[in-house]
């Protein structure tokens, strides 16, 4: 978690992270590392491929990633999704689903991040890399770059659930049981919390 030094309300001191937050040492208000809202587009082509990118930029410079970016404080998430993949491809995508949301952490030590994962087609224009991004590459969902490859951690578990919405396995990043929701480790209860 990347700490903050001031206070935004009256410049005192903040103190070492407490939980996900810091207290003021001034006013005593509390600063929370909220993690910060963004979308997240897996675009596929009519083949089941997905559309990633190389970003240029760091964090993660030079890894592949999902296109996507933050969110304006006037956008909702649907109308980020569409922005961001306009900008670093050119086109107009139509969102198809929702993958539901992935935590995840903008640079080492950086700050939090709460992804709304789409998946979406492209309807109008093609595909030219630009904004943050050197180059652009159709991926079969069994031959997305490994887990090293990627600019962050929950790429993966993006691909995943898009290979799990295809019916498919994604050979890279297999899926791993997670034993919290697995009846053979609780007594009783089957279903996710
Ligand atoms: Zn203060």
């Amino acid at each position: 978690m990347r700490t903050r030094s001031f206070c935004g309300f009256r410049g005192g001191p903040l103190g070492p992270p407490v939980g996900s937050g810091q207290d003021c040492a001034g006013c005593g208000e509390p600063y929370y590392h909220d993690a910060n809202p963004c979308a997240a587009v897996l675009v596929e082509d009519a083949t089941g491929r997905v559309l990633l990118g190389r970003r240029t930029i760091e964090p993660a410079g030079g890894r592949w990633n999902i296109p996507g970016g933050f969110r304006g404080r006037d956008e909702t998430r649907e109308e980020c999704a569409r922005r961001e993949l306009r900008e670093a491809t050119g086109c107009t995508v139509e969102l198809t689903g929702f993958l539901g949301h992935v935590i995840d952490v903008h640079g080492v030590g950086g700050d939090h991040t709460l992804k709304a994962l789409y998946t979406a087609r492209i309807v109008a224009g093609e595909s030219v890399a630009a904004d943050d991004v050197a180059e652009l590459r159709w991926f079969a969902l069994d031959a997305t770059p490994p887990a090293a490859e990627l600019a962050f951690a929950n790429a993966a578990e993006a691909l995943r659930r898009l290979a799990d919405r295809q019916g498919k396995e994604s050979a890279a990043h297999p899926r791993t049981p997670d034993p919290s929701w697995s009846s053979t480790t609780t007594t009783g209860a089957t279903s996710p919390p």
